[in-house]
């Protein structure tokens, strides 16, 4: 077995998995949380210990004293890193800017360009060159990849690239479209286009893959919107930071400028509007949760501004699949994934069911039945006679795999 430790560094957590390229499976992983407070605690999941998962309370003061707990963990409740065949270590950075379009095997100047990204990623890039730096120092004898969530977005074509502000302003800030989520929106699009539903019916509609126009729809905690053309992104609702587009858990998506402006005219300080847009908007905001389960909940117990928040939620995500639709001039597939998307039936639903217009369609009963496999959620009754296959456009729901598609971009490139 050859095996990849995907690293996901945060601001105050260290995500990790075993990841097995080959067969797509996660051998073991977790997470370490609360970096840097009085108390942390790590859990660890892996199927060699008896009881799945391992916690271990303890003070963990920086990503370095988190990376070695981790070591611990898999010494103590396997399975064995000296044993699991790993050929590389992939870790997620958030932002690439405009140096970093592919993955990149890590050298010194490697993390130092990363570095020099950090005014573009305050609240990103400076955990993930801890995590790289500390792990070129423990695991020193594999190659490092850093796999960043901007590159799918590098060729986004200028006129979506490019906000209209004055071009000396944005030349010398780097302020441009980078968008996010790029490995998520990547490795979902190509399951799409792979997917047999999929390829049976550009055949039957004598189609390239290339004429392919996808939506997807990466409903997390953060959420995001690609419109993808024959593989190739073309528009993507994540702008110059992750605060713009979709409504979100705790950020609010698409804003007038003018607000901050007035928020801070009103007295509140800059560093309050940054805490207000990533910490306290979106569904938080909103709602007072920002958990999706929870928001639904409140709703369905009457409460008036949990109702707001998910008909705020829908309207946004109707509006940016129609400006898509428009985009791309037309939609074959519309595909949810990520938590909500994956998980919530109703938001699904909610969403297709005013865009008939669109060809747009949504089975209840497929929509409704639990999976964790890719597949189509539309009617099946549009099918051409003689066709297994549900007609264009479908929609589809397709579980993302973050450290799946890192792992493999780290092998590929480890083992040149
Ligand atoms: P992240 O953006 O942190 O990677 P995920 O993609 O795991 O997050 O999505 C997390 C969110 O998914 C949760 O905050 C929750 O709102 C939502 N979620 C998870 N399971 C369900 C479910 N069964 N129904 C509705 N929402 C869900």
């Amino acid at each position: 077995m050859a095996t990849v430790l995907v690293l996901n560094s945060g601001s105050s957590s260290l995500k990790y998995q075993l990841v097995d390229p080959a067969s797509g499976r996660s051998v073991a992983g977790g997470i370490v949380e609360r970096i840097g407070e009085p108390t942390g605690s790590a859990t660890h999941q892996s199927g060699e210990s008896e009881t799945g998962e391992t916690v271990r309370d303890a003070r963990v003061p920086d990503h370095g004293a988190a990376l070695r707990l981790v070591l611990d963990l898999f010494d103590e409740a396997g399975p064995s890193l000296a044993d699991a065949g790993i050929t590389a270590v992939g870790h997620r950075v958030v932002h690439g800017g405009a140096v970093f379009t592919e993955p990149t095997l890590v050298d010194d100047d490697v993390v130092a360009a990363v570095r020099d990204l950090i005014p573009l990623a305050p609240l990103h890039n400076p955990a993930a060159v801890e995590g790289i730096e500390v792990a070129r120092e423990l695991l020193a004898h594999l190659p490092h990849v850093a796999v960043f969530d901007t590159a799918f977005f590098a060729p986004l074509p200028a006129a979506a690239a490019t906000y209209a502000l004055d071009r000396e302003v944005t030349a010398e800030h780097g302020i441009r479209r980078y968008g996010f989520h790029g490995t998520s929106h990547e490795f979902v699009s190509s399951a799409v286009t792979a997917h047999p539903a999929v390829v049976a019916n550009l055949t039957a509609e004598g189609r390239r893959p290339e004429s392919l126009r996808q939506v997807v729809l990466h409903l997390g905690n953060g959420a995001s919107a690609s419109a993808v053309l024959g593989g190739r992104p073309v528009d993507t609702s994540m702008g110059f930071t992750p605060l713009e587009g979709l409504v979100m858990g705790t950020r609010p998506g698409d804003l007038d400028p003018g607000i901050v402006f007035h928020l801070i005219r009103a007295g509140l300080s800059p560093s309050d509007v940054d805490t207000l847009l990533n910490k306290r908007s979106g569904l938080l905001g909103m709602a007072g949760a920002n958990d999706m389960r929870e928001v639904r909940k409140l709703a369905d117990t009457g409460d008036a501004d949990a109702r707001l928040a998910l008909e705020v939620y829908l309207h946004r995500l109707r509006k940016y699949v129609g400006a898509y639709a428009a985009v791309l001039g037309g939609i074959d597939v519309l595909t949810f994934t990520a938590g909500v998307g994956e998980n919530d039936h109703r938001i699904r639903s909610g969403v297709v069911r005013d865009l008939k217009f669109l060809g747009l369609t949504i089975d209840p009963a497929a929509n409704e039945a639990r999976s964790d496999e890719a597949r189509v959620v539309s009617v099946r009754e549009q099918a051409a006679p003689g066709s297994t296959a549900a007609a264009l456009p479908l929609v589809m729901v397709v579980p993302t795999n973050e450290e799946l598609a890192i792992a493999r971009q780290a092998m590929e490139l480890a083992e040149g």
